[in-house]
Order: structure tokens, then sequence, then C-alpha cells
């Protein structure tokens, strides 16, 4: 881990810099980022400088030079194996439970993934919370991670205090000074986090819509350009899915209900076509990258072979009993389950057309599956489950989607998730879930 002894800078003067739009250099971003970990600024003085980034922006050679520098900050992870080292992350959505049925599957296909998770943060869930609502444990020692990756080809593990230190007191600084949606301060963040690995290949899912941080294509393009160039600096293959956040990723959206719905899968119940379509495209695009299937037919049998004949679920369960979780097939056979339902019909026939997906994840926050600060408690078992899908045709009286909770549903709850659904007389146009691919 590196540390600057540069005495000739001083904060002020950096903040100043960023205040009149002037470029800030490579040591002072150096200085700043060791100035932050070792508290030789104060937290004022990091927010400042924060916020101005928020709002003046940073040219590519600080975004590249603040990436950097926040991975040299920072333990790193060497995971030791012949096989191809991928980690896929994606930017935070709604419903994404992607990991989670990804690692097994490419564990089981010859490819590992050491995985850097974060906990949910206002509207986007994390993987980290969905593991914790089933008990798996996710604080893990650099023994116990390099344990599980030798021994089942993956993990998926929480950041610790060696671990980019620089990106957790950034982090929890942007949250509380509403500075996170910042695309120079999204790319450090991510990047460092991926460069820390010897991940050779780093698939990124960058989301775009409604309930996504970037909410143009534009903006989605340039982090995964910055993101490309970043890679390329260190030696590494970036490939930038775009993807669509206009609608949550498949059928469930909360905790515990999004590991039903992954654990399902890879026992072949597809709750949702587009997940399921997503997944299956994902894992051959990886595996003719890497040489594993040499067509699309070939890498289909690959997957539709390992998944029917359980071969990653029992992989996931054998994770998750390894730190501490009991996943059995006849728990995840049975309906999902929580203390209060509520149910919510079709009052029209027609389209049905879920008006925002902003609207879902201020929702789970109201259930409590999603946390505004970061000392929030979750409601491990809320959630929603939704039967119906954009442009399903309906009719009258149909089930379109469950509301489940640990404590009593709101009216407020209900009424937010009605007023979100509307009745089309024509499908709308369908937007493909992978927009664009960038290499
Ligand atoms: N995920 C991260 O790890 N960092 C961000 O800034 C945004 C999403």
């Amino acid at each position: 881990m590196k540390t600057s002894n540069n005495n000739t800078l001083n904060i002020i003067d950096i903040i100043n810099k960023k205040k009149n739009k002037q470029k800030i250099s490579k040591e002072e971003i150096e200085y700043f980022v060791d100035a932050s970990i070792n508290n030789k600024i104060n937290q004022a003085q990091i927010s400042a400088l924060l916020q101005l980034i928020y709002l003046n922006g940073m040219d590519h050679d600080e975004i590249v030079n603040l990436t950097l520098t926040m991975r040299d900050h920072s333990e790193l992870i060497n995971i030791s194996s012949t096989k191809p080292i991928i980690d896929k992350h994606s930017t935070g959505g709604i419903g994404d439970k992607v990991s989670l049925i990804l690692c097994p599957i490419l564990a089981c296909l010859g490819i590992v993934s050491p995985k850097l998770s974060g906990k949910g943060l206002g509207i986007t869930g994390g993987t980290i919370d969905k593991l914790n609502s089933v008990n798996c444990k996710t604080d893990l020692t650099k023994k116990e991670y390099t344990n599980l990756a030798k021994k089942h080809g993956f993990f998926i593990a929480q950041q610790t205090e060696d671990i980019v230190p620089a990106d957790r007191i950034f982090y929890a600084i942007r949250n509380d000074i509403s500075a996170v949606d910042s695309l120079p301060l999204i790319v450090s963040s991510i990047m460092s986090k991926k460069l820390i690995t010897n991940a050779e290949h780093i698939y990124l899912d960058v989301k775009v819509g409604s309930g996504a941080f970037f909410k143009t294509l534009e903006e989605a393009e340039k982090f995964a350009k910055e993101c490309i160039n970043i890679g390329k600096k260190d030696n590494r293959k970036v490939t930038c899915y775009l993807t669509n956040m206009d609608e949550p990723l498949g059928a469930t959206i909360g905790n515990h209900i999004e590991v039903y719905e992954a654990v399902n899968f890879l026992l072949g119940r597809f709750f949702n076509k587009k997940l399921r379509d997503y997944i299956f495209e994902l894992v051959t695009n990886i595996l003719l990258d890497h040489k594993i299937a040499s067509s699309k037919e070939i890498a289909k049998i690959k997957i539709d072979d390992i998944i029917n004949n359980h071969k990653a679920f029992n992989l996931f369960q054998k994770y998750a009993k390894d730190c501490n979780a009991l996943i059995t097939e006849e728990e995840y056979k049975q309906p999902y389950k929580a203390k209060f339902k509520h149910e919510i019909f079709a009052t029209k026939s027609g389209y049905i057309n879920y008006k925002s997906n902003y609207t879902f994840g201020k929702v789970s926050l109201l259930l409590k599956a999603g946390r505004i600060s970061k000392e929030d408690k979750i409601d491990n078992e809320s959630g929603i489950f939704f039967t119906k899908f954009n442009n399903d045709k309906i009719s009258k009286g149909d089930l379109l989607l469950t509301i489940y909770s640990s404590t009593k549903i709101t009216d407020e709850v209900i009424s937010e998730l009605v007023k979100n659904i509307q009745y089309l007389s024509e499908p709308s146009k369908e937007i493909p879930k992978i927009i664009k691919i960038i290499k």
C-alpha cells in the first residue's frame, strides 16, 4: 500500500483549484487520497472536494489518476488459478440478482470469479444484503475468500477495512451529501475495486434508465469508455454491457425473495424470460471470449447441462454451507412466504405497463428492502414478486404482483404500486435488455 509524503501540498489549495474549475494534478490527487485515509484532513474538507468534483467534474487524466491512486492505496487480492479469472460487476439496479446466479454457473464451466460486492444504498439493492438475508457470511477474511475461490471457483465478499479504504470513506460521504451519481466518482469507486483483484477480464453491466444512476444512453456510454480506457492502462480487458433499467431485472425485488428467484433459476425454474435470456447471453459471450465454447450452440448445451443437472445449484448450496447458510431444494420449491402479503390484481384488461422503475425502488425502501442510510436495518423478507411483466397481455382480475413484508403492509405502499400500473390497448415499444455492448 502506497503512502504520500508530499508536505508541500495542502487541501485548501486543492479545494480552491476545483472550485475554480482547474485541473488537479496527479500529486494533488495522491495527497488527497492519502490524507483522507490517514486522517490528515477532516471530513468537511473531504466532503468539500467531493462535492466540487460532483459539480465541476474531472477530465480523463484526473479520473485515471484518482482511480489508480485509490487502487494503489489498497490491499490486493491475488487468486492463483490456471483457469480464466473474470469479474462481472453491475453499476447498481433494481432486482439485480445476476451475481448470485452467474458466479456458480461460471465456476461450473471453469471460470473463476473473485467478487467484491456492496450493500444496497438508495433505490438500488446490494448483493451483500441478499446473501446476508439467508445468513450467508460475506465478511470474509483473506484466508476464507482464498479458500472459497480455490474450493468453489468463486467468492462474494464485502469490502474490508484494508480494501480500497478511500472508497469506503468517499462513498459514505457521497451518500450523506447526495453526491453519488457522479461519473468520475462512480468510475473511480467501481474501477479501483475491480483493479485490486487479478481478474484478467472485467465485465461491467452498465445500467441505463429510470432505476439506474445513468438515466441516458449518452452518460452510460461515457462511463463505459472511461472504464475501458482505465482497464487498458492496467492491462485488463473491459467489456461493458449497457442494459435497460427501465424495469426491474427478473420477477422479484428484495433480499431473501431475490435469493429465492436466483436459487430457483439455478434449479431450472425461470420466473422471468428476460432474466433468463440475459444470463444465457452473458454466459455464452463469456464462454466464447475465453474459448471455453467454440460456438453459441455449444455454449447453450453447456449451460443447459449444468442447470438441468443441478450442477450450479449444488455448487451454490455447498458454497453457502461453507458460509454458514443452509439452502435446501425443498424450501425453495415451496411458494415464497413472509408474515404479511398483499396481492394486486388487474382492474382492466389490456397490455400491462409499469410506469416507473424508480417507483419500485422507492417502494422497496418503504418496505425496508433497501436502505437510505448505511446504518438502516433492512427487512430480509420484504419485497415484490411480479407475476405479470411489461407488455404482457392481461385480463381483468389477473394477479399482477404480490407484496411481502415482515410488518403490516401500509396503504402508502399499496397506493404507490397501484398508481404505477397502466393498462394499454396496444403493447408499447419493447426495449431490449442489452442495449449495446462496448469493448
Ligand atoms: N457502485 C459502487 O461501487 N460505487 C459507486 O459509486 C456506484 C455504484
